[in-house]
């Protein structure tokens, strides 16, 4: 595999100053877990276990259904997530989480709780010798007009601040008030019904200079390829959760993309 400047096959892989080898990398997003789905939590928590021989783990946004603050853990029930977590963090598995649109107010405390670090949306990170941006994926969703007002309001730390200083029971209510807890009935909001757009993908692709990058929220899961002008572009959507587990695993071979039966594999022999 080449990056757009034609350097190098793989390189390693940089953990905190240490080079490692990595053997897999994989990424998920969009479990959505609330106590409601319990088989959600049961898939997730064998899917971890059965991680051992892996390097990280990159956590791509709304592992949770929605979150009320650190400090709100026990009351929504998801210790036994943050215990999953913790697990693999003592097994050595690097454990990175971009916050989503469910699950903005995950943060330090979650993550010392849990031996994650948190990741800005979006990040560049390395692998193999290609870099790859990474995020949450509703920043990419412009159309939706509705949803980047609520998120220019909840990302402000003021906002936050006020709503951490409530009680949990006042944070609840507020939170099924405006967007981010959806009735119980219908789970996904319409910020999970639009697909990005490709305008925004463009500009974002050539701002950063980046040809690859790797995203859930929509909970479109496939890997597009395009090229324009020779040069080729990679956006791979994660799936959510509600068939089964899905995940993105990359190697030194290639990438692949499962989600319920399917599965996409793209090997580097062919970017
Ligand atoms: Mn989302």
């Amino acid at each position: 595999m080449t990056n757009k400047n034609g350097q190098s096959q793989f390189s390693l892989l940089q953990h905190n100053n240490q080079s490692v080898v990595s053997s897999s990398i994989i990424f998920i997003s969009d479990l959505h877990l609330t106590t409601q789905a319990p088989d959600i939590l049961f898939n997730f928590r064998n899917f971890a276990e059965s991680l051992g021989n892996i390097s990280s783990l990159y956590i791509l946004g709304d592992l949770f259904e929605y979150w009320l603050g650190d400090d709100a853990s026990e009351t929504l029930g998801h210790q036994e997530v943050e215990k999953v977590i913790q697990k693999l963090s003592e097994i050595g598995v690097k454990v990175y989480f971009i916050p989503g649109n469910r699950d903005f107010l995950v943060g330090e405390q979650f993550a010392s709780r849990t031996g994650t670090k948190i990741l800005k949306d979006p990040t560049i990170h390395e692998f193999f010798g290609v870099k790859f941006l990474l995020l949450h994926g509703d920043t990419l969703c412009t159309d939706d007009k509705q949803h980047q007002q609520f998120r220019s309001t909840v990302n402000s730390a003021e906002w936050q601040t006020k709503f951490l200083e409530k009680s949990i029971s006042e944070r609840d209510l507020l939170a099924k008030s405006i967007r981010f807890r959806s009735d119980e009935k219908k789970r996904y909001t319409s910020s999970e019904i639009m697909d990005v757009s490709q305008n925004t993908v463009d500009t974002l692709f050539s701002s950063t200079n980046i040809n690859f990058m790797i995203h859930g929220h929509t909970h479109r899961p496939r890997i597009h390829k395009w090229e324009i002008n020779n040069e080729q572009f990679f956006r791979i959507v994660l799936g959510d959760w509600s068939n089964g587990p899905s995940w993105l695993s990359i190697s030194h071979t290639g990438m692949s993309l499962h989600h319920g039966q399917n599965s996409e594999f793209i090997s580097y022999e062919e970017t």
